[in-house]
């Protein structure tokens, strides 16, 4: 199965349209556009088997519509907590997906960013929208901080080989807040002096792995003794619900402060 990348909502959301792709057959992940998706099913030859949402937010459905009338056959799944009438078959934890002889789907319920949430997972990636992005999170909009932190660990007890795929692309700033909390992990600092961003550019493979997360992104790694002793500090219980909602307040903080902006992550690392 070949995944690649598409960007949507340039500038405002930054998403990424997942499409799978095998023998002139195509899935699509969270297509909160339809435009680019369509042209390149065109552009590849492809018919359009199935969307698979994640969650209720605009920049994830909203192309669904002109799929379906460009595909009406293509099966549109998404959580059994999501309203959107335009879903057909609604999945809960531990439901699979078979997209070919060779490849399925299992679903994991991901509550948190929002109340509905679930990710998608086999033995080679990992789809979990909104609920973690590379080197960060989803913020806590309709779901609760329990929920939330509950979805993190079962995300982390998955293998780390997962390839990873998340719905939007901010990676950069992501790292930004990653280095202000945990300056000592090298594992981090490299993956600084590594990373290219080319968005808007289609992304032809996943954005990291999942055990590269586990090693880099902070909200995986609330527990370590370098991040905790800091959240205990400003105010965190010694649980991982309180660990996590606090540290995610902290960036919640410094993104509305718009102070991450300032940081010239490339000198910092220096
Ligand atoms: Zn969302």
């Amino acid at each position: 199965m070949k995944i690649i990348g598409l960007p949507a909502l340039v500038g405002s959301y930054d998403n990424y349209i997942w499409v799978l792709y095998q023998n002139q057959q195509a899935w699509v992940v969270d297509p909160g556009e339809s435009e680019q998706v369509l042209a390149f099913l065109q552009q590849q030859g492809l018919q359009l088997q199935g969307v698979l949402i994640t969650h209720f937010h605009h920049d994830h459905v909203s192309g669904i519509g002109a799929l379906k009338d460009a595909f009406p056959q293509a099966k549109v799944y998404g959580p059994e907590l999501t309203p959107d009438p335009l879903i057909e078959v609604r999945l809960k934890e531990s439901d699979r997906i078979t997209l070919t002889d060779d490849f399925a789907l299992n679903v994991l319920f991901t509550p948190g960013h929002t109340e509905d949430h679930i990710s998608y997972y086999n033995d080679d990636a990992l789809f979990c929208g909104d609920t973690l992005f590379s080197a960060g999170c989803g913020r806590k909009f309709t779901g609760t901080f329990a929920h939330f932190t509950d979805s993190i660990l079962k995300l982390r007890a998955l293998p780390d080989n997962l390839n990873f795929y998340s719905a939007h692309e901010y990676t950069q700033s992501n790292l930004k807040f990653a280095y202000l909390v945990e300056p000592g992990n090298a594992a981090l600092r490299q993956r600084i002096l590594n990373t290219r961003i080319l968005y808007p550019e289609p992304l032809e493979g996943p954005q990291s792995t999942l055990g590269e997360e586990k090693a880099t992104n902070p909200f995986l790694r609330f527990d370590q003794p370098a991040i905790k002793a800091q959240l205990l500090q400003r105010g965190a219980l010694d649980t991982a619900e309180s660990l996590f909602k606090t540290l995610r307040e902290w960036k919640d903080d410094l993104d509305q402060s718009g102070a991450l902006d300032q940081m010239d992550l490339q000198e910092s690392v220096k």
